[in-house]
C-alpha cells in the first residue's frame, strides 16, 4: 500500500537566461530582461507571498468548471520565488483568514494554473 502525499513537492519548470541569468516562468526562449537566449531550467518553487486576493464569484465558464460541490471562494496571488520571478497561483490554504503577505509558500505547476500552499519548515530552509 502506498501513501499519496497531500501536497506534491514544490517546483516548476521555467527558464533561465544564458546571458544575464534572469529566471522566467512560464519558460521562454528569449529573456524578457536582456533579449538573450534562455534555456529550460527548474525553479525550486520556494518563495514568499507577494500579494493576494479572494475570488468571491465563479469565474466565467468555460474555461472554469465548478467543482462537484459547487463554487467556493478561493484565494489567488503572486508568489515571489527565490529566483526573483513572481508567479500567479491559486492559493491552497485551509482557512482564507490565515493568508498573510510575506508568508513562505511552496509553488507547484498544478493543472493549468500553478498552485501555492504554505511552505513546511523544511521547505523554508531549502
Ligand atoms: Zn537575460
Amino acid at each position: 500500500m502506498t501513501t499519496v502525499p497531500r501536497s506534491p513537492a514544490a517546483g516548476l519548470q521555467g527558464s533561465r537566461c544564458s546571458g544575464c541569468s534572469a529566471a522566467a516562468y512560464p519558460a521562454d526562449d528569449a529573456c524578457s530582461r536582456c533579449g538573450g537566449r534562455a534555456e529550460p531550467a527548474g525553479l525550486k518553487g520556494a518563495g514568499t507571498l507577494w500579494t493576494w486576493t479572494v475570488q468571491r464569484y465563479a469565474p466565467k465558464s468555460p474555461p472554469y468548471e465548478a467543482p462537484p460541490g459547487g463554487f467556493e471562494p478561493f484565494a489567488v496571488g503572486y508568489v515571489e520565488l527565490a529566483e526573483g520571478v513572481r508567479v500567479a497561483a491559486v492559493l491552497e490554504v485551509d482557512d482564507l483568514d490565515d493568508i498573510r503577505i510575506g508568508m513562505p509558500m511552496a509553488v507547484t505547476a498544478g493543472q493549468g494554473v500553478p498552485r501555492a500552499r504554505p511552505a513546511t519548515e523544511a521547505e523554508e530552509g531549502s
